[in-house]
């Protein structure tokens, strides 16, 4: 499995990118920066959209991909999501009136440009060849982590949430867990803010760590959107902690504010154990050469 990270912000700036993970090419982890990061030849390769939940950044690409692809594929590109996300979808975004309803529209090859499939949350299906389990997590609207399986390797995501319960029952159960991707959107000066909100600061994130007992997972990738916000103090807090040191290797992903565009940190199941150290931004460059990063 083949985990690429093209967005991992909760906003849009140069070199910070909006929620979206792609899987071995072709299956992406919500719509946050897939048309600002892929080229053409690349997004019609994505078949499958798997959407944590209906909030505009996580799913702001889906108009302009579907009028990027139109008569460029065989099969409609299918958006899985929970009902009420796929509700949102068809009365928000696919309404014919902010955007064109491709559900409908149907390219030369006759077949529509998107298929909206809808899953309960906590249910287990499957995408292709993937294994997906759905868990209900904390947030102002129905939002979902993931476990994802694809016959030999597992990663998990958590999606946008607050503290919870759930999540952490089914990885503590799941066997076998390479890769986790965890949200921490607000640094914790806006804790007040990420608990309204259903979010996760560090030092909630900390507390919430201790509920994993990391049966077998190689490493954690952190996506601390506060990053946009507060960098270098969102960076500072999030490795901090007994919390994080449950896992094996913490990897911060928001480092990629001060990586060049396009940032496509990858994420290879055949080394989970060996991730890049980025240099901090406050230490300068670099005068050593050094070997291409492993995620990179
Ligand atoms: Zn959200």
């Amino acid at each position: 499995m083949k985990l690429t990270v093209l967005g991992c912000h909760g906003g849009e700036l140069p070199r910070c990118r909006s929620t979206c993970f792609l899987v071995d090419g072709q299956l992406a982890i919500d719509a946050g920066s897939l048309t600002s990061t892929l080229s053409l030849e690349d997004l019609i390769k994505v078949d499958h959209i798997l959407l944590t939940h209906s909030h505009f950044d996580h799913v702001k690409d889906l108009p302009l991909m579907s009028d990027l692809i139109i008569g460029r594929r065989d099969k409609p590109v299918t958006i899985w999501s929970s009902a009420e996300c796929t509700k949102t979808l068809k009365q928000n975004m696919f309404n014919n009136v902010l955007w064109p309803d491709f559900t409908r529209i149907k390219s030369d090859k006759k077949v529509p440009v998107l298929t909206l499939k809808s899953f309960k949350p906590g249910a287990t299906f499957k995408i292709g060849r993937y294994t997906v389990k759905s868990i209900p997590v904390t947030h102002p609207v129905e939002s979902c982590g993931f476990v994802i399986n694809d016959g030999t390797t597992t990663m998990a995501i958590s999606g946008d949430t607050g503290p919870t319960e759930k999540l952490w029952k089914v990885l503590n159960k799941t066997k076998g867990l390479k890769a986790l991707l965890l949200e921490t959107s607000f640094p914790n000066a806006l804790q007040a803010l990420a608990d309204i909100s259903g979010h996760l600061t560090p030092q909630t994130l900390e507390a919430e760590l201790t509920k994993f007992d990391r049966k077998g997972c190689g490493g954690a990738a952190l996506s601390p959107k506060s990053g946009i916000r507060e960098p270098a103090q969102g960076r500072a807090q999030v490795p901090a902690g007994s919390g994080a040191r449950a896992l094996r290797c913490v990897r911060v992903l928001s480092h990629c504010w001060y990586r060049p565009r396009p940032c496509r940190h990858r994420w290879s199941s055949a080394s989970p154990e060996a991730p890049h150290r980025a240099r901090p931004p406050w230490l300068g460059r670099s005068t050593r050469r050094s070997p291409p990063p492993a995620w990179c």
